[in-house]
């Protein structure tokens, strides 16, 4: 059994990474810091002991031995895995790379392919839970790959994460994460049409938005994104186009594997108007922008 690793690099310091970055660090973790914008890797690894920046993902993989990446989609991942300077330019053999952000399975099992063709380990291991759970170290963690590469992940995903689940082989921790967005959007979207008509018909929306949560009406959706979308605060803390992005891929796993999921076509359509409004960079409680409202 090899032992607990004391260093990780992190490459892709945006609303998730950063947090998710300072809570290794701050768990006692060597981190080498990466970041398309420099400045990112720069403030993290000043406001931080323990962390220091490397000049490509290559280098800070050299360090440590094991990545994570958290960026978009899934060119991004490929890039910074490997492509030029890449980290599996920089892991030795017998590595391990954690891929968090949310992309296609079928994508997910082709970067294990490329990555095992150079025996480095790989998981797939995206997260819920927006910027604060994030910073407060309490996401929910879902991963897909063997056993043994799990097992060597567990002591980083314990120092961001409460819920830590191995949800399967390769590509089924992208599957769960998917399914799970894919619900969320489309009750953000519900929520949207219900406010809306809610203001429409002149009601309270706050004795409305009492009932409903404590009906079954409610959902997740209800406590997170009712008041951004009533109050017009869209700060991202998930943003927009990274949910469509999501609803996306959702769409063509369940494409091929030859279901039709009519929910999420229509929430498709919704996310997609809203991002042609220039919203896909706000919040994705933004989504009300695309509903029909009467003058
Ligand atoms: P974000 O704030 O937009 O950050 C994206 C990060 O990726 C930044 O560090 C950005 O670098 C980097 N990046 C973008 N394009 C790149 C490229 N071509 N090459 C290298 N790096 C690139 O996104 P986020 O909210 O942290 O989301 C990251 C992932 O987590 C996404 O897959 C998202 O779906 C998923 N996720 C997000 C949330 C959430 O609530 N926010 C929750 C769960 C999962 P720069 O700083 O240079 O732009």
């Amino acid at each position: 059994m090899s032992e607990t690793p004391t260093r990780v690099a992190f490459l892709g310091l945006g609303i998730m990474g950063a947090p998710m970055a300072a809570n290794l660090a701050r768990a006692g973790f060597e981190v080498t810091a990466w970041n398309r914008t420099a400045e990112k890797a720069e403030a993290l690894a000043a406001g931080h002991e323990g962390v220091t920046v490397a000049a490509s993902p290559a280098e800070a993989a050299a360090a440590a031995g094991t990545v994570i990446s958290m960026v978009p989609d899934t060119p991004e991942v490929e890039a910074v895995l490997l492509g030029h300077d890449g980290a599996a330019e920089g892991l030795p053999e017998g590595g391990l790379a954690i891929d968090m952000s949310t992309i296609a399975p079928t994508a997910s099992r082709s970067i294990a392919d490329r990555l095992a063709e150079k025996g480095i380990a790989f998981l797939d291991a995206p997260v819920t839970g927006s910027s604060p759970k994030a910073e407060d170290g309490t996401l929910t963690i879902m991963a897909g790959g063997p056993q043994s590469a799990f097992e060597r992940a567990r002591p980083f995903f314990d120092a961001m994460g409460q819920l830590v689940v191995h949800a399967g082989p390769q590509g089924h921790g992208s599957m769960v994460k998917l399914i799970n967005n894919t619900l969320a959007a489309v009750n953000a979207a519900a929520l949207a049409e219900g406010l809306t008509l809610a203001r429409a018909a002149g009601l309270d929306t706050d004795r409305a938005l009492e009932v409903v949560a404590s009906g079954s009406g409610n959902s997740a959706m209800v406590a997170l994104k009712a008041e951004p979308m009533l109050s017009g605060d869209l700060e991202p803390l998930f943003k927009l186009e990274h949910m469509l992005k999501d609803v996306r891929h959702c769409l063509a796993e369940a494409e091929g594997l030859g279901i039709g999921l009519r929910l999420a076509e229509s929430a498709e359509r919704l996310y997609t108007e809203a991002g042609e409004k220039g919203l896909g960079g706000r919040d994705f409680a933004a989504v009300i922008g695309a509903v029909d409202r009467p003058d």
